[in-house]
């Protein structure tokens, strides 16, 4: 298993790329830890499978370096790497029984026949296939060959790092949530650095310690699903992560003052270079509604009855903004808007000033 080192990488599928928009990676300069598990989170388009397939050496970026521990790895053959990737759809031999597929990444390897035998075992056992390990994989469902695609990533044990790129797509929603909880657990017991691309926040976040934002070609935060709740580095993560997002609203700050919708709100930090219109963020979940005529005030367009909690949509200055209250909250006629001041993020062009 190895750390990995991401320098200065960067990457255009143009030949010459005229500027930043042709360019699917600018600038990504990050360590990522030996061992860690690793959920690279996205829309669509923002750069995370280029990002894998340069780690995987499956492509080779325009510039920059990957390394793995010391070594420089940039223009090595994924067959050089030693790590495994799974992938959205099975790669599999359909000829092959379970158990063969599974053992054929360590055959390759001259892996000891009795090792071969104990990991298969344990693998099988573990993406319970115990019943088909020696049916053929041809006429087994998509959830099964999905399964043993996962399994013949897992089954490798010396590998730098296993990659997955969306692999639970293709899996029944609760499959897919028992393979998520045991990754988690093989990742607590074998310790490989894991690599988990996926656009699905709910995924991302019970599979990895620390989450990777991308966002057109960058990597925006990487942090614990906590601090991407409570402290979004970019208004992209406030808004991407989170159900419904964060609220994002430009208002004016000068100090601990903030003015929005006419009124003025007491920060708990100070903001002392700023001034002129920043973007003050509160997540929908620290905003109640008061029918005294206390808060900002707002105009409802609708109450959404989620069960265990409602989402009001609303307006706020202009802007939409909602609020999230418990279950069995009621929704004054002439509702306001009180904001937690202890919540509000401030933002300079998309990007979290800390104040002091
Ligand atoms: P998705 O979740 O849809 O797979 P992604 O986040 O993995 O998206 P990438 O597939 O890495 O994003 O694509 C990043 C950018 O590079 C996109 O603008 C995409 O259109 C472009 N791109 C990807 N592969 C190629 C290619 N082979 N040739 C040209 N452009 C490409």
């Amino acid at each position: 298993m190895a750390q990995i080192t991401l320098d200065n990488l960067a990457h255009s599928y143009f030949p010459n790329p005229r500027n930043e928009a042709d360019f699917a990676l600018k600038q990504i300069d990050h360590v990522w830890q030996d061992g860690g598990a690793y959920a690279l989170l996205g829309p669509s388009g923002c750069g995370k499978t280029t990002l894998l397939n340069i780690i995987s050496g499956l492509l080779v970026p325009s510039s920059g370096r990957i390394l793995f521990g010391d070594q420089d790895v940039t223009t090595l053959a994924p067959e050089q790497r030693n790590i495994a990737q799974v992938f959205q759809f099975p790669v599999i031999y359909d000829t092959m029984t379970v158990a063969e597929n599974l053992a054929f990444p360590l055959v390759n390897r001259k892996v000891p026949r009795d090792e071969i035998e104990k990991r298969v075992k344990s693998t099988i056992a573990m993406l319970d296939l115990g019943d088909k390990a020696n049916r053929k994989a041809q006429g087994l469902t998509a959830d099964e060959k999905q399964k043993i695609s996962l399994g013949r990533g897992l089954v490798r044990y010396d590998v730098n790092a296993i990659l997955f790129d969306e692999p639970l797509t293709v899996i029944d929603p609760h499959m897919k949530w028992q393979l998520r909880t045991q990754l988690k657990e093989l990742h607590r017991e074998f310790g490989h650095t894991m690599i988990y691309v996926t656009h699905d926040q709910t995924e991302a976040l019970t599979f990895a310690d620390k989450v990777v934002v991308m966002y057109e070609g960058e990597v925006v935060q990487i942090g614990t699903p906590e601090e991407l709740f409570d402290e979004p580095a970019h208004t992209f993560v406030g808004y991407f992560i989170g159900s419904p997002g964060m609220n994002v609203l430009p208002c004016e700050v000068a100090g601990n003052r903030l003015r929005l919708g006419g009124q003025e709100i007491v920060l708990q930090r100070s903001y002392d270079s700023l001034d002129g219109v920043v973007e003050m963020g509160v997540r929908p979940e620290f905003v109640r509604l008061s029918g005294n005529g206390e808060g900002l005030p707002i105009s409802i367009s609708a109450v959404e009855d989620i069960g265990r909690f409602k989402i009001v949509r609303a307006q706020l200055d202009g802007r939409s903004f909602d609020a999230v209250l418990p279950e069995g909250t009621a929704v004054p006629s002439d509702a306001r808007a009180v904001i937690d001041s202890s919540r509000i993020n401030i933002y300079r062009n998309s990007h979290l000033v800390r104040g002091l």
